[in-house]
């Protein structure tokens, strides 16, 4: 059944000014529309930002305690949807029931998480030259800030940007991927049930092009938490560093493992082929890159060949299936684009390769799973985010060179290194420039009380997640009082 959602604004439910709607649809089968959404233009995101701005003052003036309950409310009532949204995300972006559903449970932790930050200190106390003086810091949020996020994970990304923002006393105006709306409009639908005052949370849908850039464009939006591509990120910080407004991007990745003679085969191979292939491919954090000890090249491509021959591809709804489809055409196009450049390149295609096309494949937009092996670290299939579910296997002969390696990329999101070698370990932990080190872990997979984010082009070095947070979406005042005698 195909849901028709709406923007929210001002606590009202609303089409657009244009009265356009677009449509989402089913990328395991592009015949099943899911819904329709509102086209927003500059006027609607005006409407957005006006309401946000007029609900700023009092949404400020409640206690953090106060704020936190209603996120506390939220997270119960999105708990008791974990099904149904799961299920709308996955008819949406392709990935499977298991992996919406475990979305939709990370978006309730994150939310109880931050339901308590309000009960953190909001400053320090600190010494002031003068004994009389009562000097001391004051948390103190932003104002009204624009949430812009990708469709890879329609629930966690909104939700780890939208709950530290209230918590912390801002207003938000939510444009969610165009890709993701329905599931977008039943996140904002949680927090309207859960009575959160009208204007603080406004949700306008559409594209990136208008309604996205018209929030960055916004001067009444004092700051903008982005994820997404690099190419659209760079736009995003140009335009709000030239208004002045604040900004925070997470972008892309090319996530190196390293796997060394001394490794847990085994595991290095579960864990790569887990990191490459669940999504789709389709995670920032995703594994795409790893360079493997000469010694142990060839048992541990026989494992990772093994598994990855074992991947069943379908749609995400049904039982058994590890890899759904890619989430749209242009995904698609992207990813068989990137492989036949790796074959033109010389990389030697181990598995894989091929878009699926026939049977219960025909309507969607699936391809296999893919390793190329032979691979240089200079070619572009080693070099630019594919975002897809392709592996590239790199022989190396020292832990050195692999280390060189695995930094010589724009990206620097995240890595992993198997070992059992302790001092290898620390020594990679020291020398990786990543913002998320693994050693024995899978690139991808972060945990939402710890701050999350990358280095060099795959981020603007500000954190998202846990404590973290709180640099972001508040400033400080500070504060000397003198009595007077
Ligand atoms: P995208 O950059 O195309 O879109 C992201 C968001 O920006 C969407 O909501 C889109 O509508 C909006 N947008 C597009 N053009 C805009 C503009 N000119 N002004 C304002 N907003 C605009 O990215 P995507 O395809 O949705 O997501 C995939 C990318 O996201 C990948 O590169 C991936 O690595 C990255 N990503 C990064 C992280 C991370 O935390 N580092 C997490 C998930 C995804």
């Amino acid at each position: 059944m195909s849901q028709n959602v709406l923007n929210y604004i001002n606590g009202n439910w609303v089409g657009s000014s244009s009265g356009v709607v677009l449509h989402s649809i089913n990328p395991a089968n592009i015949h099943e529309r899911v819904g329709t959404f509102p086209d927003s233009s500059e006027a609607d995101v005006d409407r957005a930002v006006a309401a946000a701005k007029d609900a700023f003052l009092q949404w400020k003036a409640l206690s953090p305690i106060s704020r936190g309950q209603f996120l506390h409310r939220a997270a119960d009532l999105l708990e008791q949807r974990v099904e149904e949204i799961a299920l709308t995300a996955t008819k949406e972006m392709g990935k499977t029931l298991a992996e919406t559903r475990g979305e939709v449970l990370r978006g309730v932790a994150i939310l109880r998480y931050y339901s308590q930050e309000g009960s953190r200190k909001e400053g320090d106390v600190i010494p002031s030259a003068d004994r009389r003086n009562l000097l001391y810091t004051q948390r103190v949020p932003l104002g009204v800030v624009g949430v812009i996020s990708p469709w890879n994970f329609p629930i966690a990304i909104p939700l780890w940007k939208m709950a530290p923002a209230l918590i912390y006393g801002n207003t938000v105006v939510f444009k969610p991927a165009a890709e993701t709306s329905i599931t977008a409009a039943k996140i904002v639908e949680v927090f309207a049930d859960a009575q959160l005052p009208a204007g603080v949370l406004n949700l306008v849908h559409g594209s990136g092009t208008t309604a996205g850039a018209a929030i960055v464009r916004h001067h009444g939006v004092q700051a903008i938490t982005f994820t997404g591509s690099n190419q659209v990120g760079k736009q995003v910080a140009a335009e709000a560093a030239a208004r002045g407004a604040k900004f925070q991007l997470e972008m892309g990745g090319k996530n190196p493992v390293i796997v060394l003679e001394d490794a847990d085969l085994e595991l290095a191979a579960e864990l790569t082929v887990s990191g490459a292939m669940k999504h789709t491919g389709q995670k920032c954090t995703a594994t795409s890159r790893c360079f493997v000890h000469r010694s142990v090249y060839e048992p541990f491509k026989q494992k990772v060949l093994a598994k990855v021959q074992a991947i069943k591809v379908g749609s995400g709804l049904e039982e058994g299936v590890y890899m759904g489809p890619l989430a749209s055409q242009k995904q698609f196009e992207k990813v068989i684009s990137y492989i036949e450049q790796g074959k033109r390149e010389g990389a030697a295609l181990l598995y894989g390769g091929k878009a699926l096309e026939e049977g219960p494949y025909q309507h969607g937009f699936f391809v296999q799973p893919t390793v190329f092996e032979n691979v240089k670290n200079e070619m572009v299939i080693a070099q630019e985010e594919i975002f897809g579910p392709v592996l590239c296997l790199i022989k190396v002969d020292s832990f050195e060179e692999a280390v060189e390696q695995a930094n010589a990329t724009r990206f620097g999101l995240a890595a992993s290194l198997f070992t059992r070698d302790l001092a290898k370990a620390l020594a990679f932990v020291e020398k990786i420039d990543v913002g998320m080190v693994k050693v024995n872990g899978e690139t991808a997979g972060v945990e939402p009380q710890a701050a999350f984010g990358g280095m060099k082009d795959s981020s603007s070095l500000s954190r998202e997640q846990g404590q973290a947070a709180v640099e972001f979406f508040t400033t400080l005042k500070t504060v000397t009082i003198t009595p007077t005698p």
